[in-house]
């Protein structure tokens, strides 16, 4: 069922070219543009490389796939490696990104040895990664830091929630991770113990000049929609609600069809909805096949239930359904972020989100969105009638959504972050990032007590707290 879409990236460097960034004026303006111009003047022709472990599918490969371009399109010379591992490695990687999650899964000592490290330096043997900033995304290919073939001033991204993280995954990475000069997370409450690093704030972004992301209006949007739906004989009449992720344990598509279910029974019986369930899968995730049965299972025969996977013309046909979408639910049990929430807001359509992780950064429980408890049915299926019997509350929320997404979520923000990190490492800004998130970590006092002559803090605490162990010295 799953086909090998990887095979096509055989070689680890992905080819992307640059683009022109004054596109981006009309949704930004001119003036942010013309700012990150600025920013990315001093790091023309320096190299920012990125390192993850799949091309495709996930929010991470969405992110890089128009990161990279853009940044390019700045004269900043951003590149794209992606790491290479048998069924196994993704195996290991998979029960690492549950641990993380918060789940709870037995992983031996072999697994972790050989599945996972010899995996790594196989992949840094056959590699140097060399950048003047490398960021490495995610768990999987977390332990290159320690390769001695991966060059530059090193970040860890971690784009999961890993506020309930096991202690043992966790400590497990920590020394890898603590081999880094910095970790970015999505927010505060995912940073974890003993981390001795300086830890970043970075919202994921979505970029709206991707197929995806194009507004278009219902017409349009179902001209789109005519070969799928034909395909799955689906009444264009009929309002819909859309669920759109990943076939994941966390993503809960479960607990999105219970939710449908009780609100059917809530409708009046003039509004018939479908619920559509649409998912890939990624080539480093390997529990997707199964999931995907799970929710089959799930469905029971429930003819107004539709679970589709790997559809044809992704990203054409995802942008329509989530415009078309009288209502987007997302129920994940955890979320990184969570891009589709921000692409279904871009599209003006209502999201029912879980109050969990970065969902709860972009829908504003009443004014983008509602949020619910992600195992709450009884409440997301009253909002779901409330939508659906109601236009005027959907046009509102709508309207909202796509306002806070324009003001917060736009690819030059993301980018902005990332010149600003750039500039600090390589020290042509010398105040630490105002998106910088913990105290100052042991090696940055040292520096600035030996090393450096500027002052590269911004907050007064931090500096007095220096000051105090200078006078210690004295
Ligand atoms: N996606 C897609 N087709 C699908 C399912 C998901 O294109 O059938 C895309 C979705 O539009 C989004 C990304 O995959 O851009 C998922 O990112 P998200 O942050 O929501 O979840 P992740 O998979 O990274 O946990």
């Amino acid at each position: 069922m799953f086909d090998d879409r990887s095979k096509k990236f055989k070689n680890q460097y992905v080819h992307l070219k640059k683009m022109d960034v004054n596109n981006y004026k009309s949704f930004v303006g001119k003036q942010r543009i013309d700012n990150l111009k600025w920013l990315a003047e001093p790091l023309q022709r320096k190299v920012w490389a990125n390192v993850n472990s799949t091309a495709i599918g996930g929010g991470v490969a969405e992110m890089l796939q128009s990161t990279i371009p853009f940044s390019r399109g700045l004269g900043v010379d951003c590149r794209w490696f992606i790491i290479e591992g048998s069924p196994e490695f993704f195996k290991v990687t998979k029960k690492f990104h549950n641990l993380l999650q918060g789940v709870k899964q037995d992983i031996s000592m072999e697994e972790v040895f050989h599945a996972y490290l010899d995996t790594i330096k196989w992949n840094t043997e056959k590699t140097k990664v060399v950048g003047h900033m490398v960021v490495v995304h995610d768990p999987q290919p977390a332990a290159i830091v320690m390769s001695g073939n991966v060059y530059g001033h090193l970040l860890w991204r971690c784009h999961i929630d890993t506020s309930q993280a096991s202690r043992r995954i966790w400590r497990f990475l920590l020394p890898y991770i603590n081999h880094f000069d910095g970790a970015i997370f999505t927010c505060k409450e995912f940073i974890k113990d003993q981390l001795q690093i300086p830890a970043y704030e970075v919202h994921p972004c979505i970029d709206p000049l991707r197929k995806k992301n194009q507004l278009m209006t219902k017409k349009e949007a179902l001209d789109k929609l005519s070969n799928l739906f034909n395909e799955h004989n689906i009444d264009p009449k009929r309002p819909i609600v859309l669920a759109v992720s990943r076939y994941d344990v966390h993503k809960n598509q479960k607990g999105i069809i219970k939710s449908f279910k009780q609100a059917k029974s809530l409708l009046s019986k003039k509004i018939k909805p479908y619920l559509i369930i649409v998912g890939n899968s990624a080539s480093d995730d390997p529990e997707g096949e199964m999931m995907y049965q799970e929710i089959l299972t799930a469905i029971d025969g429930d003819k107004d239930i539709q679970a589709w996977l790997n559809i044809e013309e992704n990203d054409d046909c995802i942008g329509a359904l989530m415009a078309l979408a009288d209502c987007f639910i997302h129920l994940s049990t955890k979320e990184g972020f969570g891009l589709v929430v921000t692409e279904a807001m871009w599209h003006k359509t209502p999201v029912i989100g879980s109050k969990i992780g970065g969902i709860k950064l972009q829908v504003i429980d009443e004014e983008t969105g509602y949020l619910v408890e992600p195992d709450d049915s009884k409440t997301a299926a009253k909002r779901i009638k409330s939508i659906l019997e109601n236009s005027k509350e959907k046009q509102t929320l709508g309207k909202n959504a796509h306002r806070h997404v324009k003001e917060n979520f736009l690819l030059p923000s993301l980018v902005e972050r990332y010149l600003l990190l750039m500039r600090y490492y390589l020290e042509i800004d010398n105040k630490i990032p105002e998106f910088r998130m913990n105290e100052l970590t042991y090696k940055e006092i040292k520096a600035a007590l030996y090393g450096r002559t500027v002052w590269p803090f911004s907050s007064n605490d931090l500096k007095k707290k220096v000051e105090t162990i200078w006078e210690g010295l004295a």
